[in-house]
């Protein structure tokens, strides 16, 4: 259990604030998550990492001088959003360029890539780095395609030393590549994790078992095994990791390795010296050299049970940027250059333009898509542990609590907007960057996206019509395209999404009154969604565990399901005009 907090969906961000709070000597809180206390040299790269909270010392314990300038801080389990990664990375920048650097997965993917295309519309040179060293996740010839796991101090740690030294972003990049794509890890796990506030952990694993190659996000492990001993962990660890040194090849490898024995949160770290011993003696056995390990908590997920073992076959230069000093409330060697406190501008938040009052027209039309929303509110607050349940089936659980987040977020910008008096444009405009905030997570994203389409196709002038709001949708569906990259059968919304906006357009052009056009088009997105039963995913999270999601129907196709319906049911296009 997370048997600590007060209010459950505040969690990350109460974490984030006594972290700076405690430590003012690392830590300085801004929006989005936390810069270094101390100033750094102008011009010297600025390395931001970041992702979901709940593990600890992910993402802000490796925030100071030798390793990040900021950390960016989503909420639990769930990636940051755009607007958060933007203002860290401004709030961080020293004027050598920006390199952003997280785990390889889709949300984290896509929001900490729009925040990277915002900073460089502004003249900023910005770099993105997906950390990659999850052996479990992805096949060896794709390694860049799998997700990342504890990888990441080391390519934090490396990224974070060569800007000490003032390279250039050009070289900081290529080294901090050069350590993602010589870093393998695996883990295995005894039982699942709790999110703050949730009755019940995530999954279980069966007992006297292990499952190997868990997710960081509570997602489960790819096979089961029964439970060994320590010896037998440790065995089981290092030839997964040792099976992919053929593979690093002989490109200045020196024999050197960083070895990090990780705890999840549960097992302590007693246990893992236990572990370690046999580690040791297996990699003396295959001629290999331990560089400073670390063993004990550097890539946790909340309680978590369970242990990853993580490797980078080091070349000379990597071993002395490994070696270099560092100071963070979490990784500590050495002793750093000692630096004044660092001015931090009070808010580095995106500007928002003020509101332009719409039509009289938009405005009434606005007032019906609060009410829309207000709806599609209350559905995620009803359905949050089914979509949860979905979700940690194949994915991370976060599903129904990432929707509740952002409809939640959006319902209040839009009815700030409204009573500003903006059209039904912008009130979904400012709706849907505010879910993409709240929720965070990939489906935030594209939610966000979806809402902003509708806005754009609504306008602030013209009144509620169903050819605008057909118009709508199928620009909804074109973004979340683009954006996401799937493709109907990738299992994913756009499974749902697709029908939707076809059955829709087509009984629309027939001529029906668009609250039965709607009727249909749920009817058959409810179907097609349903369907994805019977696919494996492809995309996203549960892309990794594929075969496991047979058989479960896609939670963000549901989901987008039970919206729709719901908002057909109350009866608000009765004042459509065609
Ligand atoms: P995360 O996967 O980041 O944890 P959520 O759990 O909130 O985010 O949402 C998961 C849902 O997002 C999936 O069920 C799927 O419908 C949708 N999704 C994931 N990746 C894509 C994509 N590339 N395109 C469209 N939808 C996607
Ligand atoms: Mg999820």
């Amino acid at each position: 259990m997370t048997r600590v907090f007060n209010d459950p969906s505040n969690f990350a961000l109460e974490a984030v604030s006594g972290m700076a709070s405690a430590y003012p000597q690392y830590l300085k809180a801004v929006h989005g998550g936390a810069v270094r206390a101390t100033a750094s040299p102008t011009g010297q790269v600025a390395v931001i990492v970041g992702g979901g909270s709940g593990h600890f010392p992910a993402f802000a314990g490796w925030v100071g001088p030798g390793m990040a300038h900021g950390a960016v801080c989503g909420n639990v389990f769930a990636s940051p959003s755009a607007s958060q990664a933007y203002s860290v990375a401004k709030a961080a920048d020293n004027g050598g360029g920006i390199i952003i650097s997280y785990g390889n997965y889709a949300g984290d993917v896509l929001h900490f890539g729009q925040a990277a295309e915002r900073l460089r519309a502004e003249g900023y040179d910005v770099r993105t780095i997906e950390v990659s060293d999850d052996v479990a996740s992805g096949p060896r010839d794709n390694t860049r395609k799998r997700r990342g796991v504890a990888g990441d101090v080391v390519v934090f740690k490396i990224a974070g030393a060569a800007a000490e030294r003032g390279l250039t972003i050009d070289e900081v990049t290529e080294l901090a590549w050069r350590a993602n794509d010589r870093t393998r890890s695996l883990g295995v796990a005894f039982d699942g994790c709790t999110l703050p506030g949730a009755g019940e952990p995530l999954f279980h694993v069966p007992a006297g078992q292990m499952s190997v190659g868990l997710g960081v996000h509570g997602e489960p492990g790819v096979y089961e095994v029964p439970m060994g001993t320590a010896a037998e962990i440790a065995d089981l660890l290092v030839d997964g990791v040792l099976a992919e040194a053929t593979q690093i090849g002989t490109d200045g490898y020196s024999g050197h390795c960083i070895v990090l024995l990780n705890g999840l949160g549960t097992v302590k770290c007693e246990e893992l010296y236990v572990v370690w011993n046999r580690v040791a003696e297996r990699l003396t056995a295959a001629g290999i050299t331990a560089v400073l390990p670390e063993v004990g908590e550097l890539m946790t997920s909340l309680d978590m049970a369970g242990i990853s073992l993580t490797m980078t076959f080091l070349d000379d230069q990597l071993e002395e940027l490994w070696r270099d000093p560092v100071d963070t409330i979490s990784l500590r060697r050495g002793a750093v250059t000692v630096r004044a406190e660092r001015e931090v501008a009070d808010d580095t938040k995106e500007a928002v333009a003020p509101i332009i009052a719409g039509s009289e027209a938009s405005q009434e039309l606005a007032a019906t898509v609060v009410k829309a929303l207000e709806i599609m509110k209350q559905v995620t607050i009803d359905r949050e542990p089914e979509l949860g349940r979905l979700d940690a089936i194949a994915g991370d659980g976060d599903h129904g609590q990432g929707m509740r987040f952002g409809a939640t977020g959006a319902v209040q910008a839009a009815h700030q907007a409204a009573e500003a008096g903006a059209g039904a444009g912008t009130v979904l405009v400012r709706a849907g960057a505010q879910w993409a905030e709240s929720a965070g997570g990939t489906s935030g994203a594209l939610w966000g996206s979806i809402l902003t389409a509708v806005g754009g196709a609504l306008g602030d002038e013209q009144p509620a019509s169903s050819e605008a709001i057909v118009a709508g949708v199928r620009d909804a569906v074109d973004a979340v395209q683009r954006l996401g990259g799937a493709k109907p059968g990738d299992k994913t919304m756009v499974d749902a999404l697709v029908p939707f906006t076809e059955t829709l357009s087509a009984r629309a052009a027939d001529g029906l009154a668009l609250a039965e056009a709607w009727q249909q088009a749920t009817s058959t997105a409810q179907a097609a969604a349903d369907d994805t039963a019977t696919f494996v995913s492809k995309l996203g999270r549960s892309r990794v565990l594929g075969e496991k999601s047979l058989g479960v129907p896609d939670p963000g196709a549901i989901s987008f399901c039970m919206l729709m319906q719901a908002i057909g049911d109350a009866g608000l296009f009765a004042s459509c005009s065609k």
